[in-house]
Protein backbone atom coordinates (compact mmCIF):
# COMPACT_ATOMS: atom_id res chain seq x y z
CA UNK A 1 0.00 0.00 0.00
CA UNK A 2 1.20 3.39 -0.69
CA UNK A 3 1.92 5.54 2.14
CA UNK A 4 0.10 8.94 2.40
CA UNK A 5 0.35 11.89 4.95
CA UNK A 6 -2.26 12.10 7.27
CA UNK A 7 -2.53 16.06 6.42
CA UNK A 8 -3.41 17.66 2.98
CA UNK A 9 -1.61 19.73 0.91
CA UNK A 10 -5.03 21.50 0.20
CA UNK A 11 -5.03 22.46 4.00
CA UNK A 12 -1.69 24.40 3.88
CA UNK A 13 -0.78 27.87 4.00
CA UNK A 14 1.70 29.87 2.16
CA UNK A 15 3.97 31.44 5.09
CA UNK A 16 6.96 32.05 2.59
CA UNK A 17 6.76 32.22 -1.33
CA UNK A 18 8.82 30.92 -3.39
CA UNK A 19 9.72 34.32 -4.65
CA UNK A 20 10.94 35.97 -1.24
CA UNK A 21 12.98 32.38 -0.43
CA UNK A 22 14.67 33.22 -3.58
CA UNK A 23 15.93 36.50 -2.67
CA UNK A 24 16.80 36.28 0.64
CA UNK A 25 19.17 33.30 -0.49
CA UNK A 26 21.37 35.48 -2.88
CA UNK A 27 21.22 37.97 -0.23
CA UNK A 28 22.10 35.42 2.34
CA UNK A 29 25.11 33.98 0.46
CA UNK A 30 26.29 37.82 -0.43
CA UNK A 31 26.94 38.28 3.38
CA UNK A 32 28.19 35.43 4.01
CA UNK A 33 30.75 35.33 1.64
CA UNK A 34 31.82 38.59 3.28
CA UNK A 35 32.74 37.01 6.63
CA UNK A 36 35.38 34.63 4.65
CA UNK A 37 38.86 35.23 2.95
CA UNK A 38 38.49 35.56 -0.76
CA UNK A 39 41.01 33.61 -1.63
CA UNK A 40 40.70 31.04 0.62
CA UNK A 41 37.89 27.76 0.23
CA UNK A 42 34.64 27.20 1.97
CA UNK A 43 33.73 23.78 3.49
CA UNK A 44 29.93 23.79 3.16
CA UNK A 45 28.30 21.38 5.43
CA UNK A 46 24.79 20.49 4.33
CA UNK A 47 22.45 19.46 7.59
CA UNK A 48 20.16 16.43 6.14
CA UNK A 49 17.74 15.86 4.75
CA UNK A 50 16.06 19.07 6.01
CA UNK A 51 18.40 22.08 5.03
CA UNK A 52 18.93 20.18 1.39
CA UNK A 53 16.95 22.73 -0.77
CA UNK A 54 18.80 25.83 1.07
CA UNK A 55 21.96 24.38 0.72
CA UNK A 56 21.95 23.64 -2.82
CA UNK A 57 20.41 26.96 -3.65
CA UNK A 58 22.80 28.82 -1.55
CA UNK A 59 25.90 27.89 -2.88
CA UNK A 60 24.75 28.39 -6.31
CA UNK A 61 25.54 31.92 -5.53
CA UNK A 62 28.67 31.55 -4.11
CA UNK A 63 32.23 33.08 -5.87
CA UNK A 64 34.15 31.08 -3.37
CA UNK A 65 35.36 28.13 -3.76
CA UNK A 66 34.28 25.35 -2.16
CA UNK A 67 33.29 22.14 -0.90
CA UNK A 68 30.29 20.38 -0.21
CA UNK A 69 29.95 17.67 2.72
CA UNK A 70 27.08 16.57 3.77
CA UNK A 71 26.00 15.24 7.55
CA UNK A 72 22.69 13.73 9.30
CA UNK A 73 21.48 14.19 12.87
CA UNK A 74 19.12 11.84 14.12
CA UNK A 75 17.23 12.90 17.48
CA UNK A 76 16.35 9.51 18.65
CA UNK A 77 13.61 8.32 21.33
CA UNK A 78 9.64 8.81 21.16
CA UNK A 79 9.52 12.09 21.72
CA UNK A 80 7.36 13.86 18.88
CA UNK A 81 9.18 17.03 20.05
CA UNK A 82 12.73 18.24 20.14
CA UNK A 83 14.73 16.06 22.64
CA UNK A 84 18.58 16.61 23.38
CA UNK A 85 19.54 12.88 22.75
CA UNK A 86 20.84 13.99 19.41
CA UNK A 87 23.64 12.39 17.49
CA UNK A 88 25.57 12.47 14.57
CA UNK A 89 25.13 9.13 12.62
CA UNK A 90 26.39 9.87 9.22
CA UNK A 91 29.98 11.96 10.18
CA UNK A 92 32.45 11.63 7.46
CA UNK A 93 34.08 14.48 6.69
CA UNK A 94 37.41 14.97 5.86
CA UNK A 95 39.84 17.04 8.24
CA UNK A 96 38.50 20.57 8.72
CA UNK A 97 41.43 21.34 11.26
CA UNK A 98 41.94 25.13 10.48
CA UNK A 99 39.39 25.33 7.46
CA UNK A 100 36.56 28.16 6.85
CA UNK A 101 33.65 25.83 7.91
CA UNK A 102 30.05 27.00 6.81
CA UNK A 103 27.44 24.71 8.49
CA UNK A 104 23.78 25.17 6.56
CA UNK A 105 20.45 24.28 8.54
CA UNK A 106 16.66 24.88 7.64
CA UNK A 107 15.66 25.66 10.91
CA UNK A 108 16.44 26.53 14.45
CA UNK A 109 13.56 25.59 16.93
CA UNK A 110 15.05 24.51 20.74
CA UNK A 111 18.39 25.45 19.58
CA UNK A 112 19.41 22.33 20.80
CA UNK A 113 20.74 20.97 16.95
CA UNK A 114 22.49 24.12 16.77
CA UNK A 115 24.17 23.58 19.87
CA UNK A 116 25.04 20.34 19.39
CA UNK A 117 26.68 21.10 15.87
CA UNK A 118 28.43 23.88 16.75
CA UNK A 119 29.81 22.08 20.00
CA UNK A 120 30.88 18.91 17.72
CA UNK A 121 32.74 21.15 14.97
CA UNK A 122 34.66 23.13 17.56
CA UNK A 123 35.56 20.57 19.59
CA UNK A 124 36.38 17.93 16.97
CA UNK A 125 37.27 19.83 14.00
CA UNK A 126 38.71 23.41 15.58
CA UNK A 127 38.33 25.42 12.38
CA UNK A 128 39.54 28.46 11.28
CA UNK A 129 36.10 29.74 11.65
CA UNK A 130 32.57 28.51 11.98
CA UNK A 131 29.71 29.93 10.86
CA UNK A 132 26.41 28.74 11.29
CA UNK A 133 23.23 29.74 9.37
CA UNK A 134 19.51 28.74 9.45
CA UNK A 135 17.13 29.84 6.87
CA UNK A 136 14.19 29.72 9.37
CA UNK A 137 14.68 30.59 13.27
CA UNK A 138 12.05 30.53 15.47
CA UNK A 139 13.17 32.65 18.33
CA UNK A 140 10.16 32.22 20.74
CA UNK A 141 10.75 28.08 21.18
CA UNK A 142 14.29 28.63 21.68
CA UNK A 143 15.61 26.47 25.14
CA UNK A 144 19.30 27.24 25.12
CA UNK A 145 21.16 30.27 24.16
CA UNK A 146 22.24 30.14 20.90
CA UNK A 147 21.60 32.00 17.85
CA UNK A 148 22.46 31.61 14.34
CA UNK A 149 25.25 33.97 12.62
CA UNK A 150 22.93 34.17 9.67
CA UNK A 151 19.36 33.64 9.09
CA UNK A 152 16.81 34.35 6.63
CA UNK A 153 13.56 34.74 8.35
CA UNK A 154 12.38 34.62 11.37
CA UNK A 155 9.21 32.72 12.30
CA UNK A 156 6.21 31.99 14.80
CA UNK A 157 6.08 28.82 16.44
CA UNK A 158 4.32 27.29 13.77
CA UNK A 159 5.27 23.66 12.55
CA UNK A 160 6.29 24.21 8.78
CA UNK A 161 6.70 22.39 5.98
CA UNK A 162 8.22 22.76 2.41
CA UNK A 163 11.40 23.49 0.90
CA UNK A 164 13.61 20.88 2.43
CA UNK A 165 10.89 20.21 5.45
CA UNK A 166 9.27 17.52 5.90
CA UNK A 167 5.53 16.20 7.94
CA UNK A 168 6.53 12.50 8.28
CA UNK A 169 8.92 12.91 5.00
CA UNK A 170 6.57 14.28 2.91
CA UNK A 171 6.31 17.74 1.72
CA UNK A 172 9.97 18.18 1.54
CA UNK A 173 9.62 19.01 -2.58
CA UNK A 174 7.25 22.39 -2.47
CA UNK A 175 9.43 25.44 -3.39
CA UNK A 176 7.77 27.39 -0.69
CA UNK A 177 7.49 27.35 2.85
CA UNK A 178 3.65 26.86 4.60
CA UNK A 179 1.85 25.63 7.39
CA UNK A 180 -0.62 23.31 8.55
CA UNK A 181 -3.16 26.30 10.38
CA UNK A 182 -4.21 23.68 12.89
CA UNK A 183 -0.83 22.20 14.07
CA UNK A 184 1.70 23.93 16.19
CA UNK A 185 5.48 23.50 16.65
CA UNK A 186 5.41 20.64 18.94
CA UNK A 187 3.88 18.55 16.41
CA UNK A 188 6.96 17.72 15.45
CA UNK A 189 8.50 14.51 13.90
CA UNK A 190 11.69 13.81 13.96
P1 LIG B 1 15.92 22.12 17.23
O1 LIG B 1 16.99 21.16 17.66
O2 LIG B 1 16.40 23.53 17.03
O3 LIG B 1 14.73 22.06 18.16
O4 LIG B 1 15.33 21.57 15.88
C1 LIG B 1 16.04 21.50 14.73
C2 LIG B 1 15.45 20.48 13.78
O5 LIG B 1 14.07 20.17 14.07
C3 LIG B 1 15.43 21.08 12.40
O6 LIG B 1 16.63 20.82 11.75
C4 LIG B 1 14.23 20.39 11.76
O7 LIG B 1 14.63 19.15 11.21
C5 LIG B 1 13.29 20.11 12.91
N1 LIG B 1 12.21 21.15 12.99
C6 LIG B 1 12.09 22.14 13.91
N2 LIG B 1 10.99 22.88 13.67
C7 LIG B 1 10.41 22.36 12.57
C8 LIG B 1 9.26 22.70 11.81
O8 LIG B 1 8.50 23.66 12.08
N3 LIG B 1 8.99 21.93 10.73
C9 LIG B 1 9.77 20.85 10.37
N4 LIG B 1 9.41 20.18 9.28
N5 LIG B 1 10.87 20.50 11.07
C10 LIG B 1 11.19 21.25 12.15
Amino acid sequence: MTAMPDKQISELKVLISENDISKKVKNLAENIEKVFPENEEIYVICVLKGSVMFCVDLVKHFSHNIQMEFIRISSYGHETKSTNNLQAIDLTLPNLHNKNVLIVEDIIDTGLTARFLTDLFKIKHSPKQLIFVSLLNKKCARQVDIEPDFYGFEIDDKFVVGYGLDYKGFYRNLPYIGYFPDSKSSEKIS
